[in-house]
């Protein structure tokens, strides 16, 4: 078994990168996964001279690990949103998410960014019977709440969606995608470099200060003054950036990839092909890849884990919805850090006089691009009225300076739930 991500290896791409650090620029950025290659390409584009610096490779966080689910809506559902921000800007925030996937899609038909970019639609299933009544009070608020519409398929229709009888029906919402997470990455990187972009793996940034007329950065390479400075590392936001730090909580999450099925056997298992999760807190999801693998994911534990471990986990829970896999082959496991925060909702703005975008929660395939696109016009001094998510500000809370100790304890709660309810 392979103990990194499936995606990087089936699509192990090179991009060009310069290893000498320039002593000034425009913007520099902090990391480059989605967030930071997006907000790096945008702000080229206008004239920008940018830097962006990765303390690995290109695209090694979380945008090369995830499972390529290009979904609609955040982390919280339309029902918390309305309550939490009332109707108009709930409808706002959730109109962003479908805006998101819809510009995802104009950039990769544009750009020609082939990524296997199909618009399959996403099934969320009820793990008990109460849940599958959650679901069909979901579609009728969606759809009387933000004209929204997603179709309901009941317990006895489920055979037509999955190989499994484990769900208690399910709701599909159409205009969801899938795409491949390494080609996506590995494109926007091409066009940041044809931008003018300069790119540098292998630096990590150690020390951020304020300076004359901008920012000095302390990197592995030497010094570089910037007069604008974007942090994108996410759920890997490092002690040193510290007052993003105790705003953003790393949780893992972890994935396995069988060995290929066949088309039989994968249509089988998801005959119509969508990006499947279901209504848990530890939730499971899974898909077919382009090569008809099964990915299947879920968070497993709180605490962190070592790959193989998960994966027996994960092969575990695998078997308990499609037992059919009992003699196939789990090739890949890996895992990843996603950035969540205190109200469950993706920011971007300023801290301290530090750009940021992060926190989308498992929900930032699509996101993470469209809020670079958003804070490169932020730092083009554009007019960004029209972005609802600008308004927010991160919360902190006095209890978490660097390490999310209270993890272990969020996990136990949310397995008592799992379990009960
Ligand atoms: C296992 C997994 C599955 C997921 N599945 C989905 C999914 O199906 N759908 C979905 O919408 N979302 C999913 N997500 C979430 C999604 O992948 C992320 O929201 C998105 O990739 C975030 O991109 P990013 O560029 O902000 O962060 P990242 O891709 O994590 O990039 C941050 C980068 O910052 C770099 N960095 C950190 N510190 C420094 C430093 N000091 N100096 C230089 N560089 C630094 C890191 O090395 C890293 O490369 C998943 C996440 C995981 C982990």
């Amino acid at each position: 078994m392979k103990e990194l991500s499936f995606w990087r290896d089936h699509f192990p791409f090179e991009t060009q990168t310069t290893s000498a650090l320039p002593p000034r620029c425009d913007i520099a950025i902090i990391g480059a996964g989605l967030t930071g290659l997006s907000t790096a390409l945008h702000a080229a584009r206008s004239g920008a001279s940018v830097v962006v610096l990765e303390q690995e490779r290109i695209g090694w966080g979380a945008s090369t690990r995830n499972a390529g689910m290009a979904l609609t809506g955040l982390k919280l559902s339309p029902e918390q949103l309305v309550k939490r921000y009332g109707r108009e800007r709930a409808r706002k925030f959730y109109r962003a998410s479908l805006d998101a996937l819809a510009f995802v899609q104009n950039l990769i038909e544009h750009e020609n960014l082939a990524c296997d970019f199909h618009r399959c639609g996403d099934l969320c299933v009820a793990y008990r019977r109460s849940h599958y009544q959650g679901l069909i009070a979901s579609q009728k608020f969606m759809r009387e709440e933000f004209e929204h519409h997603t179709e309901l398929v009941s317990a006895a229709e489920m055979a037509r969606e999955l190989g499994t009888k484990v769900y208690h029906g399910g709701l599909i919402d159409p205009l969801s995608a899938g795409l491949h997470p390494a080609k996506l990455v590995a494109g926007l990187a091409r066009c940041a470099h044809e931008a003018g972009v300069q790119m540098l793996e292998a630096t990590p940034v150690e020390e951020c200060h304020r300076a004359q007329k901008g920012f000095e950065l302390k990197t592995s390479h030497g010094m570089l003054h910037a007069k604008e400075v974007v942090v994108a590392t996410n759920g890997y936001t490092p002690a040193a950036l510290r007052h993003l730090r105790r705003r953003i909580i790393p949780v893992g999450s972890y994935i396995i990839v069988t060995v290929p099925l066949g088309r039989a056997l994968a249509e089988e298992l998801l005959p119509t092909n969508r990006m499947v999760y279901d209504t848990k807190n530890f939730l499971f999801y899974f898909r077919r890849t382009p090569d008809e693998r099964l990915l299947f994911g879920g968070r497993t534990s709180f605490t962190p884990m070592r790959d193989r471990e998960a994966a027996n986990i994960l092969r575990a829970d695998m078997l308990s919805v499609f037992p059919q896999l009992h003699d196939i082959e789990i090739e890949y496991a890996w895992h990843g850090n996603v950035g969540f925060t205190f109200d469950q909702m993706p920011h971007l703005g300023e801290q301290n006089g530090l750009h940021y975008a992060m926190g989308y929660g498992g929900h930032g395939v699509v996101m993470s691009v469209y809020f670079g696109y958003w804070l490169a016009q932020k730092l083009l001094g554009a007019d960004t009225h029209a972005f609802p998510f600008f308004e927010l500000q991160m919360p902190a809370r006095f209890f978490y300076r660097k390490r999310p100790w209270f993890l272990p304890l969020a996990g136990a709660y949310y397995r008592v739930l799992d379990r009960w309810f």
